[in-house]
């Protein structure tokens, strides 16, 4: 059980290796463990970052990397035609008029 939350959910726990001793016998006596969605909240106070939100950035950042060199792969497929397209684009030398 949660010393925190008092809830016996299926999620981790951590150890503080304390033990809680009340002045009467009540649930919370003995061990003190913290839930992982306790830790969770109070880090998160703390700016600390949730481990799945963690987890969740780690990816989005994976997927923008692969991202940046498929665009820099594309990028160095287009370079030659730069030169070309701003030559077909320049404006053309005038030629003087035909009498
Ligand atoms: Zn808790």
């Amino acid at each position: 059980m949660c010393f925190l939350c008092e809830q016996s959910n299926p999620v981790r726990h951590v150890d503080t290796f304390r033990d809680f001793e009340g002045v009467v016998r009540e649930k919370l006596d003995g061990r003190k463990y913290v839930c992982e969605a306790c830790l969770a909240e109070y880090g998160e106070a703390l700016g600390m970052l949730d481990p799945k939100k963690a987890e969740k950035l780690k990816e989005d950042l994976k997927h923008a990397k692969n991202e940046i060199t498929k665009l820099t792969e594309r990028v160095a497929e287009l370079e030659p035609y730069e030169a070309i397209i701003k030559k077909a684009a320049a404006p053309k030398p005038k030629t003087a008029a035909k009498a």
